[in-house]
Formats: structure tokens, C-alpha cells, sequence
């Protein structure tokens, strides 16, 4: 199938002090094929959401190149530019923040309606309605505020948001992160059942593999600005590769005995090292229960160890 996205090594770092840069993102090459649920996983701090905001176009890359629908960032017209900026959305983590309080939901979910002059009048009210009824609210709550409404009904304005432009590609990061559990399930079906009606492909962000097992085609798992394994979801579950990749799975629950017979409990001690002064060599060393001598001295590689699986880690370079 036809790759949507192509991020090839994406780097976008923060000056932060005379002498100080966060490199929050640091040289990450990926793509996303047309209808795709791609999962990124990582803890906090591993440069997911900045990575998201890079491909969206929210942030410029420091360095490297992001395509989209054949399109290169950087140096495109006004109008290629603003039809990007339509096809492109971000669903974000926390929905009340990223809701204007004093907006009515009519505004909130029309900003962009507004912003590419999609519809005006009496036609931008009944796209605003329709959309409501789509994410699973009402054309009553149009007239309403933010603060009315509950975590869960919150992430569905965001989503109607975000939906309204007519997007072809969606950024969600950790869309579900800060609902209660109960609600969360609720949210994924409605961004699923969006998806295939829509024609959509998403980029999913998540700190938690659990939550992009089931709704993720492939998974990246980043660490510490960069990715360590890539590869489909029911690959990464049955044969993962790296360390860290191991050492997330193994938090997990998992129901199948036959692989909670193979699969060690590895507890990640501490948290991950500052992205502003990361560790020599492989970046993850200082947690990894397998590092080697080289492991302080060169950084490993990204290589396709199998088929359509990548992994950078010095157990897998001979
Ligand atoms: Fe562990 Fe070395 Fe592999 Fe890094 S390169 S994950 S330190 S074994
Ligand atoms: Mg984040």
C-alpha cells in the first residue's frame, strides 16, 4: 500500500541555555502507509508528542525531511501549505485543557470551518450539528461551554474539532491518557469506527503499549528521542527485539500463558536519563539489564533484523 507520510531523519531539538540543547527528537526515520493505525509508545519525556507536533507541521523540524501525501515540508506554496494544514489534525491528551473556556462548543468545533472557510451562516451551524451527532453528542449542546461537559464528552469535541476540516491524517496523542478507564474504550471505538468511515490514517501516541495493541497495524516504540524497534503489533507482542520494547511488555498483564511462561518480569529502575545529556553509545544502556562494553561506545544502529521488523541494539548487529 501507498505510504502517506515519510519522516527521514527528523530531528528537532530546544535550545534551552547558552550550552543547552534538549534534544527531544533526534533522528528518527519512519513512515506511514494510507490508512494505517501507526502506535507510538514511549515514557514520558521520549519526544512522542514532539514528534507529533513535527509531523503535523505545529513545529519545524531542526533538521531532516517530512513528506506528506507526496508534499515536502519547507518549501511549499501558500495554498499547498493551508491544504496541509487542513489534511493534517491533532487530537490532543488533555481535552480540557486544549478547549478555549470561554468558546462555545458551536466555535470550538467551527475554528477551523472558520479558519479554511469551509461553510458560513446557517451551513457552518448544520456541519457544526451533524458533527455533534457523529462523535456521539448533540445538536443542543452547540450553545454550550466547555466546563459543562465531562472528560469523555470533552475528548469528543476535540475530536468533532478535528474532524470538521475534513482531515485525511490524524495525530492523536494519548487521546485517552487522562479518562477514566471506564470512558476509554467509548473514545477508541468512536476514533475507529471515524477511521474507516472517513478513509482516515492515524498516528496513535500512548505511553502504554496495552492501549495500541488492539487498534495499531505497526507500533514504533521511542526512547529517549529515538525509535528502538519498529515493526507490526502482532510482531512487536509475540517476538519483540529490544531490551526497553521487553521491559514494557513485561509490565503488561498478559493472558496468554504460553508467553507469560517466556516472558521475565524486567523492572525499569529509575526514570530515563535527561534527553539533554542522554548516555554515550546506545541511550537506554544505563537501564538495560543486557548492556555490553560496546553499548557505552557506539551507538547501534537502525537495521531491518527480519522482515518488516527494526531494531536498533547491539544484540542484533553482528
Ligand atoms: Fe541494551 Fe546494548 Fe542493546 Fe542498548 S545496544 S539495548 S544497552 S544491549
Ligand atoms: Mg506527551
Amino acid at each position: 500500500s501507498v505510504e502517506i507520510l515519510q519522516v527521514e531523519n527528523v530531528k528537532k531539538h530546544f535550545k534551552i541555555g547558552p550550552n543547552q540543547t534538549v534534544k527531544s527528537v533526534d533522528g528518527i526515520s519512519f513512515s506511514i502507509k494510507k490508512g494505517e493505525t501507526f502506535g507510538l509508545v514511549g515514557e514520558s519525556g521520549s519526544g512522542k508528542s514532539t514528534l507529533g507536533k513535527t509531523i503535523v507541521g505545529l513545529y519545524s523540524a531542526t533538521s531532516g525531511r517530512v513528506s506528506f501525501d507526496g508534499h515536502e515540508f519547507g518549501d511549499l506554496d501558500k495554498k499547498t501549505q493551508k491544504k496541509l494544514n487542513r489534511e493534517m489534525q491533532m487530537i490532543f491528551q488533555d481535552p480540557h485543557a486544549s478547549l478555549n473556556p470561554r468558546m462555545r462548543v458551536e466555535d470550538i468545533i467551527a475554528e477551523g470551518i472558520d479558519a479554511h472557510r469551509l461553510a458560513k451562516g446557517k451551513e457552518r451551524q448544520e456541519l457544526v450539528y451533524h458533527l455533534l451527532e457523529r462523535v456521539g453528542l448533540r445538536p443542543e449542546h452547540a450553545q454550550r461551554f466547555p466546563h459543562e461537559f465531562s472528560g469523555g464528552q470533552r475528548q469528543r469535541i476535540g475530536i468533532a474539532r478535528a474532524l470538521a476540516v475534513k482531515p485525511k491524517f490524524i495525530v492523536a496523542d494519548e487521546p485517552i491518557s487522562a479518562l477514566d478507564v471506564s470512558i476509554q474504550a467509548q473514545v477508541i471505538n468512536l476514533l475507529e469506527d471515524l477511521k474507516h468511515e472517513e478513509n482516515l490514517t492515524y498516528l496513535f501516541i500512548a505511553h502504554d503499549l496495552g492501549m495500541v495493541k488492539h487498534i495499531s497495524d505497526r507500533i514504533g516504540v521511542m526512547y529517549l528521542g529515538k525509535m528502538m524497534e519498529l515493526t507490526t503489533s502482532s510482531q512487536l507482542f509475540e517476538e519483540p527485539l529490544h531490551p526497553y520494547t521487553e521491559a514494557l511488555l513485561s509490565a503488561i498483564p498478559l493472558p496468554n500463558p504460553r508467553l507469560a511462561k517466556k516472558r521475565e518480569r524486567i523492572i525499569l529502575s529509575g526514570d530515563p536519563p535527561s534527553p539533554v545529556n542522554p548516555p554515550s553509545g546506545c541511550r537506554f544502556r544505563t537501564r538495560c539489564p543486557y548492556a555490553m562494553d560496546i553499548c557505552a561506545k557506539a551507538e547501534p544502529s537502525w537495521k531491518e533484523v527480519k522482515e518488516n521488523h527494526w531494531t536498533a541494539c547491539h544484540l542484533y548487529s553482528k
